[in-house]
């Protein structure tokens, strides 16, 4: 039986996990020049300062852009189809973009354009997971 994919933990990305699973939404955005760098990475791809501050943001954004998966079965995942892969961009810079899924949203109801929050989905005791639900 093959056991689900695990991000693994680093210097550079540890800040994003271990706030995640304190149900924290925090991105590490550039001290130089105050752009976020989403998904972390050890250097700024815009200025390549390497003074990168864990912040925490609003976790509020918007359905950027979306699919559908009819099909599971990958290796590891439980998937329940259909489910949706979504790319939300977050409110505090343009383009900033992340991608998660909408658990608790049926497929049919998600919109390019629609308001979204974040909401976190626990694995198990050390990964938890950044999840989007539709904003109140
Ligand atoms: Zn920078």
């Amino acid at each position: 039986m093959t056991t689900r994919p695990r991000p693994i933990l680093d210097a550079v990305n540890a800040a994003y996990w271990e706030a995640a699973r304190e149900h924290r939404f925090v991105l590490i955005r550039c001290d130089a020049c105050g752009k976020y760098v989403h998904p972390p990475r050890p250097a700024c791809p815009r200025c390549q300062s390497e003074s990168l501050v864990p912040t925490e943001v609003s976790g509020n954004g918007t359905v950027y852009s979306f699919g559908v998966m009819h099909r599971g079965g990958n290796p590891g995942f439980d998937e329940k189809v259909p489910f949706a892969v979504v790319v939300v961009e977050l409110d505090e810079e343009e383009r900033l973009l992340t991608v998660g899924n909408m658990p608790d949203c049926p497929v049919d109801d998600i919109e390019i354009g629609m308001r979204v929050t974040v909401t976190f989905e626990d694995l198990d005791d050390e990964i938890t997971l950044p999840q989007w639900t539709r904003a109140s």
